[in-house]
């Protein structure tokens, strides 16, 4: 009995770690909660302003007080989350920065198990807050939505994600000084680009947690915005002509994460569709994803679908019985989750992933109307267990079609004139990689 009781353990040990099936998945979804997701956006908003010029010193109010708590929430997750303050200096900037300040980003590590895999995932928000007047540091700026929402999404991804493991790396991060001129996120970009990360993917989400638009009166909890840039901020004159001359203005590494996002949303998402927004972001508007892509890193902006104006930069007030301020009771929280969800899977399918293929490339030595692509294996981490060749007509928003293959090359009888193509690799469970499009070799 006793030897039976031992093997049963040793069999349910053994599944678990190698398990990282879709029904990973299913746990992960399960694990992520409305009500604690709430409990942050309330504790969040408890500290007055989180405002970037605001008092660091006070132990109930101010961006200090709301970051000390977001550290040690942090630290009381998991024992494997390494948590950190990533600080800097910012001179006055003639506009928004009126003196030297000192900001600090909130980040927790999780390192991956594989120590040779370098690659990490962002998920992102941003922890500052403002109210009608942006310079104002000390009225009350709750910024529930804005972007209490993002950091209590983190928070809550963190906290889920943190009980599993990963070949590769996650990092949590909540900006400092993103209202201010996205101060927090520039910095770690740089620093990112210095040290020459292997960023997978940057996931970042602000606003993220009301379903209703003002003036137009719609309710909306089944969409979610994913925006993405198209031609590369980072690319050169040399590759934007390169990327005309093969049609891929569609085709940059972060509209690939965002098919990857919808795509993960219409598999295992209920009542959540992902609307691929093909803009880097709203019009005219700015985002800490931005500072990534500049830096040449795939990065892309989670937004709701419906925006309501009168609870966001707004002071609390109420004017003509409208009631103004960015304030957790306008916000909604099973939306909120889905949209934490779609993080949470979307960073976990990445990296139980194999990294993905390198120099896919197509044959372009003579006319044909089949296609010949050839690709080589990652160096580091995993190893694929197979590749998956994906196809899909220009003109199609998402990938329609796919041919898996444990091969390094393959022969389409589809015309390159008239589709796309991609390769994954994909791990023995099924996770893939980001899709890489090929570029033309001669020989
Ligand atoms: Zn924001």
């Amino acid at each position: 009995m006793k030897y039976r009781f031992t093997l049963l353990l040793i069999s349910c040990i053994s599944s678990y770690a190698l398990a990282q099936t879709t029904a990973d998945l299913q746990l992960l979804q399960q694990a992520v909660s409305a009500q604690q997701l709430r409990q942050t956006v309330e504790k969040l908003v408890s500290f007055g302003t989180r405002h970037t010029l605001s008092d660091t010193t006070g132990a109930r109010r101010g961006i200090g007080a709301a970051r000390r708590w977001a550290y040690q929430q942090f630290k009381s997750y998991s024992p494997r989350l390494q948590v950190s303050f990533d600080a800097f200096t910012v001179e006055p900037d003639g506009r928004r920065i009126p003196h030297k300040v000192e900001m600090k980003n909130v980040m927790a590590w999780l390192p991956g198990t594989d120590t040779g895999d370098r690659r990490v995932i962002l998920i992102t928000a941003h922890l500052d807050s403002r109210a009608s007047d942006v310079m104002d540091a000390t009225i009350d700026a709750p910024g529930a939505n804005d972007d209490g929402s993002g950091c209590a999404l983190v928070m809550e991804a963190a906290r889920v994600l943190s009980q599993y493991e990963f070949p590769c790396s996650l990092l949590f991060v909540l900006f400092s000084g993103e209202e201010q001129g996205l101060y927090g996120s520039r910095h770690l970009a740089q620093k990112a680009r210095q040290e020459g990360w292997e960023i997978v993917a940057v996931l970042n989400n602000d606003i993220v947690g009301n379903s209703y638009s003002s003036e137009l009166g719609i309710r909306q909890n089944t969409r979610v915005r994913v925006f993405s840039e198209g031609i590369p901020a980072a690319a050169d004159e040399q590759t934007v002509r390169l990327l005309r001359l093969l049609g891929y203005e569609n085709e940059s590494s972060s509209r690939q994460l965002a098919r990857y996002m919808a795509d993960i949303a219409r598999k295992h998402i209920p009542h959540l569709e992902v609307r691929m927004v093909y803009r880097k972001d709203r019009f005219l508007r700015g985002g800490d994803h931005t500072p990534f892509n500049e830096a040449g890193f795939t990065a892309i902006r989670v937004c709701e679908e419906n925006e309501d104006f009168t609870h966001q930069h707004q002071n609390v007030r109420t004017e003509k019985g409208i009631r103004y301020g960015d304030l957790p009771e306008f916000m909604d929280f099973d939306y909120l989750r889905k949209n934490t969800v779609l993080n949470v899977l979307t960073a976990a399918a990445l990296a139980w992933a194999p990294a993905a293929p390198q120099n896919v490339s197509m044959s372009v030595s003579g006319l044909s109307n089949h296609t010949e692509l050839r690709w080589q294996a990652p160096v580091a981490g995993p190893r694929p267990a197979y590749y998956r060749v994906l196809i899909r007509s220009t003109e199609a928003p998402q990938w329609e079609q796919h041919i898996d293959t444990k091969d390094t090359a393959i022969r389409l009888p589809y015309s390159k004139d008239h589709y796309l193509f991609a390769v994954q690799s994909v791990s023995e469970a099924g996770f893939a990689s980001l899709p890489v499009v090929p570029l033309p070799a001669r020989e």
